[in-house]
């Protein structure tokens, strides 16, 4: 799905659910009280910038990738600007050989901005910039750089690396239901 740089959020409404990392089973549900912008939604076909961005944006953003999981249940996010599309004989949880498509994992990131705004990109995100050249808008790419998910600021619970997780938000586990 494409949804244009810095546009409001509007993929999923229900509220956001953020898993945790090290555990996997237990997760944070909430209706957030930031503004979500969208980045990184991106399509093939249609128009997105390339480009270089600060040495250590890649590296940065893929920290993120790997520190957090939003909305997992959302399904696989293949990449659309790989040029050969996968298999439907393909199990989906697999590493993609050679110029497959790559499908880096589900779900989605968060990155904080300036004062209540949020930024909501795919986890496909990474593999966008590192493999693909995507510059996102610079104001992501600050917020990136001055955003360190193992940061100072104290985690409510040590798997789930978000500083804006609302207090009342109450810690669930996949098998409670
Ligand atoms: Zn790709």
């Amino acid at each position: 799905m494409f949804y244009a740089d810095l546009s409001p959020y509007a993929y999923w409404n229900e509220g956001e659910e953020f898993t945790d990392v090290a555990d996997g089973m237990r997760y944070v549900a909430f209706q957030p009280v930031y503004e979500r912008l969208n980045i990184g939604w991106l399509e093939a076909g249609l128009s997105w910038t390339s480009g270089q961005a600060a040495q250590d944006f890649g590296r940065r953003l893929l920290g993120v990738v790997d520190a957090q999981r939003v909305n997992v249940m959302l399904g696989l996010h293949e990449c659309d600007l790989c040029p050969t599309p996968l298999p439907d004989t393909h199990p989906w949880y697999t590493p993609r050989p050679g110029d497959l498509r790559a499908s880096v994992g589900t779900g989605e990131i968060r990155v904080p901005g300036s004062r209540g705004v949020v930024f909501a990109a795919p986890s496909l995100i990474g593999h966008y910039v590192v493999d693909h050249g995507y510059l996102p808008p610079q104001q992501f790419i600050e917020a990136v750089l001055a955003f360190d998910p193992y940061g100072a600021w104290q985690p409510k619970y040590p798997g789930i690396r978000f500083p804006w997780i609302p207090e009342d938000a109450v810690l669930r586990h996949v098998d409670d239901e």
